[in-house]
């Protein structure tokens, strides 16, 4: 089918998607507790989208209306040859703004490329400040590496660098100011993600362990006065910030990303692609559509994978559902999402 041009992605809500979170790979050099088993089994690497095949994609997304892209994954920087992707996908015409959300492991000797290459924004996980606790959380990372990171990150000249973190009941939940106050210092913004109950890790219930935004930001309260501030990042992020009163000298945003305890979806803007290639219209939902198949069966054909991508966005659903009865019905864990 020949096809000139096509409308922007729409889909049946009206809702326009121009934001793309591509995950890159699925493996980690972490193990982080909330995201992934202890003993992952990952996928067999010819199973994944190659980074010629991500980036055609990626031009596609771009060509059909998508502004933004974010690289994630599992760790984006660990996939091999990653920065080829990086600096091709900094060129493309009609991306104004190329992100990576990354657990700050490789950020000591990767930044100075990723400035380079167009990145002006990164999101960096971070859940604690304690050395042990932190090996404890991520199972197999080192604190000081990450902090190093960061620190590489803002001497590259990364515009805007945000801390990313999980809070989990009894692991780091009385480490919710320190990371407030690392933020300060730092002069960065962070967010607290909500915990989401994507596949399964083990026995932990998640229901009892997650820590929902509101108890996070009465902590908060407990040290600092926070107001909501109007100020959107088109996202899923509720902003606050800190009224007066703190040692800082920045005034940095503290975001809250509350999946379980406030529902975002009407003004979803994003779709996701998985590490093989799968389109997930949705993070809380099953349906995807096969990209990969058709890139594979059709190489190099854009206006098929084009007409494809504008299909797919008749099944994006309304909103998510973490919860069935009760029980938690994503299977997939999240760094098979690329969150
Ligand atoms: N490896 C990178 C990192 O850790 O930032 C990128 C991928 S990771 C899946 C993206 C974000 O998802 C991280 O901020 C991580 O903390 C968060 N995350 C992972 N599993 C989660 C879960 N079950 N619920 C909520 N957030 C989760
Ligand atoms: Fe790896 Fe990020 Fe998942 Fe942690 S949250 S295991 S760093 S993908």
């Amino acid at each position: 089918m020949l096809q000139t041009e096509l409308s922007p992605l729409i889909d049946k809500f009206g809702r326009t998607v121009n934001y793309l979170r591509l995950s890159v790979t699925d493996r980690c050099d972490f193990r982080c507790v909330y995201c992934m088993s202890e003993d992952m089994t990952f996928l067999p690497r010819q199973q994944l989208l190659t980074l010629e095949e991500m980036l055609f994609l990626s031009q596609a997304f771009v060509e059909l209306g998508v502004n933004k892209i974010r690289l994630t994954g599992g760790e984006p920087l660990v996939r091999k040859n990653v920065q080829s992707l990086i600096s091709n996908l900094g060129k493309l015409d009609g991306l104004d703004e190329l992100l990576l959300t990354t657990n700050g492991s490789q950020l000591e000797h990767m930044s100075s490329q990723l400035a380079d290459a167009g990145v002006s924004r990164i999101n960096i996980s971070i859940d604690s400040l304690c050395p042990e606790r932190f090996t404890a959380i991520t199972r197999t990372g080192k604190l000081e590496k990450v902090l190093k990171g960061i620190e590489a990150a803002q001497a590259a000249g990364i515009k805007r660098i945000k801390l990313n973190s999980v809070i989990v009941r009894g692991k780091n939940d009385d480490e919710i100011v320190p990371l407030v106050n690392f933020a300060l210092e730092k002069g960065l913004d962070i967010s607290f993600i909500e915990e989401m109950p994507m596949g399964d890790i083990g026995s932990r219930d998640r229901q009892h362990t997650m820590v929902t935004s509101e108890e996070i930001r009465a902590v908060i309260n407990t040290a600092y006065s926070i107001l909501p501030s109007t100020e959107t990042s088109a996202g899923p992020s509720r902003y606050y910030r800190l009224t007066g009163g703190h040692s800082g000298g920045s005034n940095i945003r503290i975001g809250f990303i509350s999946p379980n305890s406030h529902n975002f979806c009407d003004t979803c803007n994003r779709v996701r692609v998985t590490s093989e290639g799968r389109l997930l219209l949705c993070l809380g939902n099953e349906n995807s559509v096969d990209l990969k198949a058709v890139i594979r069966r059709y190489p190099g054909d854009m206006d098929i994978l084009k007409t494809t991508i504008v299909e797919a966005m008749a099944h994006k659903p309304e909103r998510h559902y973490f919860y069935d009865d009760d029980k938690p019905q994503v299977v997939r864990m999240m760094n098979m999402t690329g969150g």
